[in-house]
């Protein structure tokens, strides 16, 4: 449920990540969706940005399964979440993975971008902004700390009711994807809002991708579809 606060945060939220954090790397746990997705969302963001010495940043980045993708490529990440038991058990991965290049922080973007402005090459922000009560604030917040010519990647849900469908009734009553009341459907983004907010804060469209799931297979592509689940890749000018 949103709580009516000015801080950005659902307390809410974050206590359910907590809750579920240590089961954060179990592949079949309840963050299999998570696992299912990272090697296609990591090579879409390879194949689209060059992480080679890049100085990235990975916003809402939980247990750390996109951070560690991106670590193994990158100069070095930032990985910032509010859930801090999903953040401890990301540290105690980090070393299992002998990843020394990631820094991990309890921080919100709002937070972090009061004194780094201008200064990422890229930034991810996958699966998060449904969890927030103003999404907006946090497009601003992550257009601010990335540099001019700077790569932004998000992903969300759609909101309609094939997506009310798919991504709930579907993904958490009947395949048992995610545990119930993972998401809720009133904090579902629309590809036209975040475009919308996006451009008021500097950021330029560069592809808006769908992204499917088989059951059949458990695993995830790309298509043209954008009614359900999605990426947006930005550039900011
Ligand atoms: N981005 C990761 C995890 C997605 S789960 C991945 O795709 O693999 C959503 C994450 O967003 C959780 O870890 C949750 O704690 C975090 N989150 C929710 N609200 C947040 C906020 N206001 N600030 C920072 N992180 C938040």
């Amino acid at each position: 449920m949103k709580l009516n606060n000015n801080s950005n945060i659902d307390p809410l939220e974050i206590d359910k990540f907590n809750k579920l954090a240590e089961d954060w790397w179990n592949p079949n746990g309840d963050f299999a969706p998570l696992h299912q997705l990272n090697p296609l969302r990591f090579e879409y963001i390879k194949t689209n940005a060059d992480l080679k010495d890049k100085v990235c940043i990975d916003i809402g980045c939980g247990g750390g399964i996109l951070t560690e993708s991106i670590a193994s490529k990158a100069n070095s990440v930032i990985g910032i979440d509010l859930a801090s038991k999903a953040l401890s058990v990301a540290k105690s991965h980090q070393i299992l993975s002998s990843l020394s290049n990631i820094e991990y922080q309890e921080v919100s973007i709002e937070e972090h971008a009061r004194k780094y402005q201008n200064y990422y090459n890229v930034l991810t922000c996958m699966e998060m902004l449904e969890h927030v009560p103003f999404p907006e604030k946090t497009i601003e917040a992550c257009s601010s700390v990335v540099k001019k010519g700077g790569q932004l990647f998000f992903s969300t849900i759609n909101r309609n009711p094939k997506s009310f469908l798919m991504a709930i009734l579907g993904a958490e009553y009947i395949l048992k994807l995610l545990p119930k009341g993972t998401h809720e459907y009133d904090c579902f983004i629309k590809p036209s809002e975040l475009e919308n907010w996006a451009r008021k804060y500097n950021l330029y469209l560069d592809e808006l991708i769908g992204v499917q799931y088989n059951p059949l297979t458990k695993s995830f592509s790309l298509t043209g579809d954008v009614s359900v689940n999605y990426m947006m890749k930005f550039t900011k000018f």
